[in-house]
């Protein structure tokens, strides 16, 4: 009787343990994705996820077919679509790597538990994290709150893996199964078809996940440590939306950065622990469930949020008027990416000098990021709206011209994504407002019609965050 493989978020054939699992077994595999959007509690996934995922199971089925194997496609509650595939097809076995968010875990286990009792064997393997969440746990017993200990513990002896090689052969099922038509999930824009930036910008799939590590390891890893903060260099790896697929495993990297002598202990050092801070958001969503929807801090349930419908909306077309927000908002809706440090300003920005809600922040994150993810995502919106578990303190508001002037001093990222501002000199760049009327006009700018005119003044706005921050305190 076959085995059944299920694919989740885990588009790979490398260092994937259930189908390395079934191909040792030597019983015909049946591969299969199920797009299960109905279980309960699962969050549809966003457009631009929507998008990529289209391209990674373009990818999939071609790295399957090159073992003969063709990719299933099924769309239905992951109980019941696999219960019936497995019946189909006279599975006796399903294999999985297992997923971590709380709707899903649920989901795998009714279908662990439909699966049995239709008689059918059922076993899952580790997933896309270095260690189970639940693992990690504090000398009390309980989950942890703060990011350090949290990565001591991870870290200290840690001896990964050696990821599993792609399987060379794989014995195919030769029945008839029936397969959903990709093109029918209509995960693509049509009209308007918003995804040319993306287009240009992303190769999803496995191949595309390792020609992305070996250039970042060949290029951007070098000097990681000090140039990782710079928004518009190409320091960073731009691994997230392949790690968030499962194209990629944090132990392949891993390996990969272990085998590489040329970057310095620092650069190593600090590309781990930002693994590290993956993993510590999973740690924090398995152990908080909600952390979408609830503050971790309770504290801030009461806070006084603003609702202003069209400062959001100012806020997600890059209509600020600050410019290092404006250029992150539109790389964003650009090339469905945005650098981490420019992801710290703009939640900031909405949080605190706009006061709105930091979950309307999370969900145009969620929507238009090709790295949505169910962990970092909320983790990281909620550390910078102050009301996370190891969050930055309220009070420490960025400071957009600033942090503009430090992180991007020579103006490149605004030029990239604010071409109405590229005749401006760098100095000047980050707060036009102050440009005098000579300057701006040789430049082509009319502020308030070529470009906005700012939405807000920082220091008030910063002021009026503080007392609405200090309120809830004396509450
Ligand atoms: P690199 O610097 O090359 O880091 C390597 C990998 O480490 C990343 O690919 C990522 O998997 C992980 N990583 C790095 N920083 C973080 C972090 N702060 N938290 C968790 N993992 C991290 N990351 C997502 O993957 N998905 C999200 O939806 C997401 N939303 C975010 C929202 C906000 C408001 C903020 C401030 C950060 C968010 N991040 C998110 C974290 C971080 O910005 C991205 O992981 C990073 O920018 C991805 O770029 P990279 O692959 O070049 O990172």
């Amino acid at each position: 009787a076959p085995t059944l493989v299920l694919f989740r978020h885990d588009l790979r054939l490398a260092d994937n343990l259930a189908l390395s699992a079934a191909a040792d077994c030597g019983r015909p595999v049946v591969a299969a994705f199920i797009l299960d959007e109905e279980s309960e509690g699962m969050r549809p996934l966003g457009g631009a996820r929507r998008w990529w995922l289209h391209h990674s199971l373009c990818a999939l089925a071609g790295r399957l077919s090159d073992l003969g194997a063709e990719l299933v496609l099924r769309r239905g509650r992951m109980a019941e679509t696999t219960v019936a595939l497995a019946r189909e097809t006279g599975a006796a076995t399903v294999f999985w790597n297992r997923r971590y968010e709380p709707a899903a875990i649920h989901a795998d286990k009714k279908m662990k538990a439909a699966l049995r009792e239709n008689g059918i064997a059922a076993e899952s393997f580790t997933g896309q994290l270095l260690h189970e969440p639940w693992r990690i746990k504090t000398g009390s017993g309980g989950f942890y709150r703060v990011f350090t200990p949290f990565w001591r513990t991870l870290s200290e002896g840690f001896v990964p893996r050696e990821p599993a090689d792609a399987p060379e052969k794989l014995s195919v099922f030769k029945g008839d199964v029936e397969s959903d038509r990709l093109d029918d999930w209509q995960l693509l824009p049509t009209r308007p078809d918003w995804a040319g930036g993306l287009r240009k910008a992303w190769t999803p799939g496995e191949t595309g996940a390792h020609k992305r590590l070996e250039a970042f390891l060949d290029g951007g890893g070098k000097g990681y440590e000090t140039l990782r903060d710079r928004m518009a260099s190409e320091a960073t790896s731009s691994l997230s939306p392949h790690l968030s697929h499962g194209e990629i495993t944090p132990y392949q990297i891993w390996q990969h950065l272990e085998h590489r002598n040329d970057l310095t202990p620092g650069d190593l050092q600090t590309f781990r622990k930002e693994l590290g801070w993956r993993e510590f958001c999973w740690h924090l969503l398995f152990h908080n469930p909600q952390l979408a929807a609830k503050n971790f801090n309770s504290d801030f349930d009461a806070f006084p949020w603003n609702r202003d419908d069209g400062a959001l909306q100012a806020w997600q077309r890059g209509r600020t008027g600050y410019p290092v927000v404006d250029a992150a908002m539109r790389q964003l809706w650009q090339t469905g990416w945005m650098h981490n440090r420019a992801r710290m300003i703009v939640a900031s920005f909405l949080v605190k000098d706009l006061r709105l809600d930091w979950r309307e922040g999370e969900q145009w994150f969620w929507d238009t990021l090709v790295d949505a993810d169910p962990a970092s995502n909320p983790a990281n919106w909620q550390w910078v709206a102050g009301s996370g578990a190891d969050a930055a303190p309220y009070f420490r508001i960025f400071n957009p011209v600033l942090q503009g002037e430090k992180f991007d001093s020579g103006g490149d990222y605004i030029r990239r994504y604010v071409p109405e501002l590229e005749n401006l000199p760098s100095k000047g760049i980050h707060k036009p407002w102050k440009a005098k009327g000579e300057a701006l006009k040789k430049a082509g700018i009319t502020l308030g019609k070529t470009y906005p005119e700012p939405m807000v003044d920082h220091a008030t706005a910063r002021e009026h965050a503080l007392s609405d921050y200090k309120s809830l305190k004396s509450e």
